[in-house]
């Protein structure tokens, strides 16, 4: 793995600006970025995900 590249939350799937990648409410939190009173650790407290598009 790579060291050099930024930590992505759990339910990231690619970095932010990623060719073919977008942003996508977390599937967890559905974009609240709470999980039971905390912060949702799928999407780091974002409310969101970047999930890669068209497969892959
Ligand atoms: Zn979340």
């Amino acid at each position: 793995m790579p060291a050099h590249e930024e930590p992505l939350n759990p339910g990231d799937q690619a970095l932010a600006g990623t060719p073919g990648s977008g942003e996508n409410l977390c599937p967890d939190c559905h974009g609240s970025g709470m999980c039971n009173d905390a912060p949702c650790t799928t999407c780091g407290g974002t409310g969101k995900v970047i999930e890669g598009i068209g497969g892959g």
